[in-house]
C-alpha cells in the first residue's frame, strides 16, 4: 500500500466510525494566543502536550526553524490574520534545540538541488533575477538569537497591534520551555 492509499483507508474508517467527535470545536481559540513554531516531526505531538494545549486551543503556524523571514510572506500575514480575524490576543515564537536550520548551509543545500536535477542554469538565472538564493536558504547560528530576531520582526511589523509576542525555545526531547523575550516586559 503506497502512504497516500494507508491515508485514504485511515480517513475512511476514521470518519465512518465517528472518531472526530472527542475534536469537536470552533474556528476560535480558546486560549487566545497564535503560536509560531517549526515544523520538525518531533513536535507533533510534544510541543501541544508540553504546553497544556487541545485541539480548539490555539492557533498554530508552522514552518522551517520558526522564522519570520519576510515581513510581507505569508508567515506574517498568518499571524496577522490570527491577532484581527481570529480573536487571537498574544503570540509565542517557539524555537527548538538541535532545530534543521540551525547551523544549515544554504550552499550544501544548492549542492543538494544540483544532485537532484536542478541545473546550474535555473540557479544563476534566478540570482540574476534578484533573488538571493543563498540567504533565502540560510539558516541560524544560536536559536536564541533567532527567535529574538523573529520576535522583533513581529513586534515591529507595521501592521501588528499592541499584543504581548514572546519568545521561547523547546527542547525537543523533554518538551522544556525556556524563556527568551517576555512579551509583557516593557522595553
Ligand atoms: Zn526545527
Amino acid at each position: 500500500m503506497s502512504l497516500l492509499q494507508e491515508v485514504l483507508a485511515f480517513n475512511k474508517e476514521f470518519v465512518e466510525t465517528e472518531q472526530y467527535r472527542e475534536y469537536a470545536t470552533t474556528k476560535y481559540p480558546n486560549k487566545r494566543m497564535v503560536i509560531l513554531t517549526c515544523m520538525d516531526t518531533r513536535l507533533v505531538e510534544l510541543l501541544p502536550k508540553a504546553l497544556n494545549v487541545k485541539n480548539g486551543d490555539i492557533k498554530i503556524v508552522k514552518t522551517a526553524g520558526a522564522l519570520v523571514s519576510h515581513p510581507f510572506g505569508s508567515i506574517m500575514r498568518s499571524i496577522l490574520v490570527a491577532l484581527y480575524q481570529l480573536k487571537a490576543d498574544e503570540v509565542l515564537v517557539i524555537g527548538h534545540h538541535d532545530c534543521g536550520m540551525s547551523g544549515m548551509n544554504a550552499n550544501a543545500m544548492i549542492e543538494n538541488m544540483k544532485e537532484r536535477g536542478i541545473s546550474e542554469e535555473t540557479i544563476s538565472t534566478l540570482n540574476y533575477s534578484g533573488i538571493d538564493i543563498e540567504s533565502w536558504l540560510e539558516g541560524f547560528n544560536k536559536v536564541e538569537d533567532s527567535v529574538a530576531h523573529s520576535v522583533d520582526m513581529i513586534k515591529n511589523h507595521p501592521l501588528i497591534p499592541a499584543v504581548p509576542v514572546h519568545g521561547l525555545v523547546i527542547d525537543p526531547s523533554t518538551g522544556k520551555l525556556d524563556l527568551v523575550v517576555d512579551g509583557y516586559e516593557k522595553k
